[in-house]
Order: C-alpha cells, then structure tokens, then sequence
C-alpha cells in the first residue's frame, strides 16, 4: 500500500470530522488521507449509541466555544440535522443553587444564552413539573437540543469520500515506534502495515486500549452508559432536557409521548462492561426519579434499551487533543468523555488546522493538548451526565 500522508484511526463522529475538514481545506486536499476504519455498520461505535444532544451548560469556556461551533455545523446542515432547540434544564436544589449560579454566570460571560429560572417560572413554563424540593433551574433558551446523531457522522463521512478520502475497512491492532519514540506504522489484523507522515488516534474509548500497544499511556476506557426509551400518557408538552438533582435525565423523543433517558450508573463503573443496559437501572432508580419529578410519568410504559461506551478520560473528562509528548507523529483525538458528538465539528476543524499548519487557527484548542497529564494539570469538566 502507497504511505499516506494522513492515517486516522478510527471513523466515528471524530475521525470523519477531521477527515472532512481536513480535506476541504486547500492544504489538505493536495495530501491523501485514509480512515481506518474496522466496521463501517459502527454496531458499537459510541456515535451510533449516544443521546445525541447538545448543551452549552459546561464548566470549562472552550467546551461552549467547541458546542457553539457545532451548532453552527448543525444549523447549517438544514432538515438533515434534525436539530431541536428546546434547551437543556438543570434543576438544583437549595444546596446546589450557588454552583448553579457561578456556572450560569460563566456561560453568560462565553456567550450561552441561558435563564436562571425560580421554582414558580419553571411551575409556569412547565406545569407538569413538580417543584417543591427545587431552589433553582437553569435552562438554555436557545443554542442547546437534541439532534439526529447518525446524521451528523453520515453527513462528515460522506463529505470526507466526496473529497477524496480513503475509507478502508480494516482493524488496528497495534502500534509500531523505532528507537526515538516515532510512530512508524500501524499493523492491522491481516498483517499489513500502514504507514503515514501523520497519524490521528481517534478509536473512541478503545484509544487507551490501542495506544497501550506501543507502551503509550492515553487515559481513556470505555465505560457503559445505558439508555433507556418509555411512552407516558403525560406527554411533559415543550419538555426541554432535564436534567434532575438525582442524576436522571430525560427528553423526549418526537411530540407523542416517547422519551428516552438515562442516569449514573448503579452497580461498580467497571472498564469495558458488556454493551446490555444495565439491568435494574431503570427499575430502582430512574422510574422512581422520574415520577417524582413528572408525577405523570408514574404511569409510563418501559419500551426498550440500549448501551453505548463513554470515552472517558480518566484523567479529568474532558478531551484530549494534540501531540503526545513522547510520539510527535501520533496526535490524539479521544476521551471527550461523554460529550464528543457535539465536539465532533469543532475537534474535526481544530485537528485539520494542527495538520495543515502547524497551529490552531480558528478556536484555540491548547486547553485539551495531552501535555497536561504528564504535568500533572488537569482541565476539569464537572458538568459531565
Ligand atoms: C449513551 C451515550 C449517550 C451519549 N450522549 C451524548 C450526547 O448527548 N451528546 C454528545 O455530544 N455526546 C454524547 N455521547 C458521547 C458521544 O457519543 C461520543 O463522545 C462520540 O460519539 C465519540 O466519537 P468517536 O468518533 O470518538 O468514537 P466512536 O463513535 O466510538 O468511533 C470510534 C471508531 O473507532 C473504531 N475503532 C476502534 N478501535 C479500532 C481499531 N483498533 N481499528 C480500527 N477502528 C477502530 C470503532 O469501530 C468506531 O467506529 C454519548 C455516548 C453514549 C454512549
């Protein structure tokens, strides 16, 4: 095989985000770029299991920057986003009320449009919510929803091969390093090696598991989060994305009564747990959360569920993104823990810049570079669901 002057490993939401950014600058389309890619159905790939929402409610300024460059992705894509914009809502309550107004004071200053709303403004906008524990809600009046998740990695997938990408349908099995600590290749299952000038670690929350091949630490695991879809009578009208002091949160899926939701796991947060939803989960926990919140959701009917891996860097939840210290040629593009579909965009554009030329030119995304482990300086995003 001809060396490629780009190999990302990996062709979720991430890997084609680069390659369609990368591919549609001028500097990148004179170079040839391939995804591997080990199975194009991605029957576990997390882009292809995530509540595919999108917020501005974090606690670190550039995880909104990123989100706002992905609703700008979304919103440009037309009907074929099927963009929702009702808004997240994080309820607090008394104890809660301070960091819920020091977080909402630093997404104003980053631009967010969110409304800190008392208990009788949400009893006003959402009768169907019960109140009486709550001190405070905070909710996105416009710039956050839901969106069409497969749409968004379908639409960069196909704007990649348009541009002449290379999607090649192998696994990655480990990777090759000389004396210096350079990346040289990567071997795949049937023996092959792939070669490139750069590489772009993107496998999701198998990165870790992969990086591990060539001695590299990259703290990054798959941990199982189950989603879990029921029909209510209630039908919680305009209901945003709630998100509940216990841990819950819900949001609807279409106008007629269909939901899905999800929450902290119950049992030990193991690497790697088998992809079934977490049973008793629903039962225990969410289901008595969430008739206490919707007291018409007590009659709800349970549909079905599904689980998906989190990409979580164990590190501080948040993404890593950058050169690895000790693998120059190697730049990672994982860990963003939970909220990579609605980064996916603005990691894709920042990671193309990097290749093209040498520094980030549009949204600074230094924050996030993997040097911050080796110093011991984490970048914590606390608003991790
Ligand atoms: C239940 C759940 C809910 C979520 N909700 C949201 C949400 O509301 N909003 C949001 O922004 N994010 C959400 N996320 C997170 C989001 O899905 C991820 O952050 C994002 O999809 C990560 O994209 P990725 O391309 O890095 O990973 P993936 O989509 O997992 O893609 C990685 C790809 O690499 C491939 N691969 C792995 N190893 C190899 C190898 N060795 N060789 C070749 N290919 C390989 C895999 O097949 C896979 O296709 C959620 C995730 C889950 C599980």
């Amino acid at each position: 095989m001809s060396k490629s002057s780009v190999l990302i490993i990996g062709g979720g939401a991430i890997g084609s985000a680069i390659a369609a950014h990368l591919a549609a600058l001028p500097e990148g389309r004179s170079r040839s770029i391939t995804v591997l890619e080990r199975d194009p159905s991605y029957a576990q790939a997390s882009s292809a299991l995530s509540a595919a929402s999108i917020r501005q409610q974090f606690s670190t300024p550039l995880n909104i920057s990123l989100s706002q460059y992905g609703l700008q992705q979304l919103r440009a894509m037309g009907p074929d986003a099927s963009l929702v914009e009702r808004g997240y809502l994080y309820l607090s309550t008394p104890e809660g009320a301070e960091g819920l107004r020091e977080l909402h004071a630093l997404q104003c200053a980053a631009g967010a449009d969110i409304a800190l709303m008392t208990p009788a403004q949400l009893n006003q906008r959402w009768p169907w919510l019960a109140t009486q524990d709550l001190a405070l809600g905070s909710w996105g009046r416009s710039g956050e929803g839901w969106f069409d998740g497969w749409g968004l990695l379908q639409h960069d997938r196909r704007q990649a091969l348009q541009q002449g990408v290379r999607y090649l349908q192998a696994e990655a099995m480990a990777l090759e390093r000389d004396a210096t600590g350079t990346l040289t290749g990567v071997r795949c299952a049937d023996g092959t090696l792939l070669q490139a000038e750069h590489y772009v670690l993107a496998c999701g929350a198998w990165s870790g598991t992969l990086a591990a091949t060539a001695g590299l630490a990259v703290p990054v695991s798959g941990k199982r989060r189950s989603v879990y879809v029921f029909r209510s009578p209630e039908k919680a009208p305009s209901s945003p994305l709630l998100i509940d002091p216990s841990g819950l949160w819900f949001r609807p899926e279409g106008d007629d009564g269909l939901f899905i939701c999800g929450g902290p796991p119950l049992g030990p947060d193991d690497d790697f747990l088998p992809l079934d939803p977490e049973p008793d989960l629903f039962e225990e926990r969410l289901w008595p959360a969430l008739a206490e919140r919707v007291p018409g959701f007590e009659s709800l009917r349970p549909q079905r569920a599904w689980a998906g891996y989190y990409e979580m860097n164990n590190f501080d939840h948040n993404g890593l993104v950058g050169a690895l210290p000790e693998c120059p040629n190697l730049l990672l593009a994982c860990g963003f823990s939970g909220h990579g579909l609605q980064h996916a965009p603005g990691v894709g554009r920042g990671v193309a810049e990097l290749i093209a030329y040498g520094e980030y030119r549009s949204l600074d995304l230094a924050p996030l570079s993997p040097t911050r482990i080796a110093a011991g300086q984490p970048y914590r995003e606390l608003n991790v669901i």
